[in-house]
């Protein structure tokens, strides 16, 4: 038998609340049942929101919650040049290209559309897709604004990138917390349109650091909050591309704060941190979320 791997993942970028801890314990949890690995990665690419100090007290949190969890931590913001290496794989297969709009630009063109009767599809957050101007630009012409430092992001070209996984694509998702039962899960990658991949200056994007590292660290379970499940068509439609083997996953229920909205990071009540300031334990916070 394979041996089961699962992470948490979190981003460095805010303070740990009710509903990271939910995940957390929900993966060591199935780790522990299942006598498999609990890995936690540090999310770290966007350079300017993630901070040492939140990462400190992200594992200061975790510390105080009884994780525990197998060393050494990946950090994504160290691994920069193996994200380039399969950036510029998919650069050279013709599979993204260079988005120059900046979102006023992006703002207008809906605008203008709309304005003549024509709805611009949206994707599951309600953004907009990229408009399809770029996608057509000569390569001289991209060269000739990249030589110039315009700014510009990598976006996948959607169309051509499922044209080349060449068949539909699926995800095997459990059906709940026991793992015990699987559905598959049919990938719509094309509801988000030309997704970003890469910056200008960080060659890698969220969908791209998860999905290259699930693979590399060997992942075999995703547990993760209900808020990724469409964007799970994405990174299906990326691993297919890249020719990674796909982890099964479970997106999990979502800890709902008293207003009945999903928690954010600045919601300082629902805090790791001022929970045991308040004087909770950690079993009071497993009892909170369920666990
Ligand atoms: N880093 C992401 C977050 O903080 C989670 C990524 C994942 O679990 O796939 O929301």
């Amino acid at each position: 038998m394979t041996l089961l791997t699962f992470r948490f993942a979190p981003s460095p970028n805010g303070e740990l609340h009710l509903g990271h801890a939910y995940s957390a314990l929900l993966n060591q949890k199935l780790a522990k049942a299942g006598g498999g690995r609990l890995l936690l990665r540090v999310e770290d690419i966007d350079t300017a929101r993630c901070t040492p100090r939140f990462e400190a007290d992200m594992l200061a949190d975790l510390t105080w919650l009884g994780l525990g969890w197998e060393e050494p931590v990946r950090r994504q913001s160290e691994h920069f040049a193996g994200y380039e290496a399969v950036l510029d794989r998919l650069i050279r297969e013709e599979l993204v290209y260079p988005a120059f709009m900046s979102r006023g630009e992006i703002r207008a063109f809906i605008a203008d559309t709309e304005k003549r009767g024509r709805d611009w599809p949206r994707d599951p957050d309600g953004v907009p897709h990229y408009p399809p101007a770029d996608k057509a630009l000569p390569v001289k012409e991209r060269k000739r604004r990249i030589a110039g430092n315009a700014p510009f992001a990598w976006r996948l070209d959607v169309t051509a990138a499922m044209a080349h996984a060449g068949k539909d694509l699926a995800w095997t998702e459990f059906t709940d917390e026991t793992l015990s039962a699987t559905h598959l899960v049919e990938a719509r990658p094309q509801d988000w349109g030309d997704v970003i991949v890469a910056r200008r200056d960080i060659p890698t994007s969220y969908h791209l650091a998860v999905v290259v590292d699930d693979a590399l660290q060997g992942v075999s379970h995703v547990v993760r909050g209900q808020d990724l499940f469409s964007a799970t068509g994405v990174q299906r439609l990326l691993q297919e591309i890249l020719g990674l083997q796909p982890p099964a996953y479970f997106h999990h229920r979502l800890i709902l704060g008293p207003d009945g909205r999903k928690l954010s990071k600045s919601l300082r009540a629902t805090g790791l941190a001022a929970l045991r300031d308040a004087g909770a334990s950690p079993d009071d916070v497993r009892r909170t979320v369920g666990l």
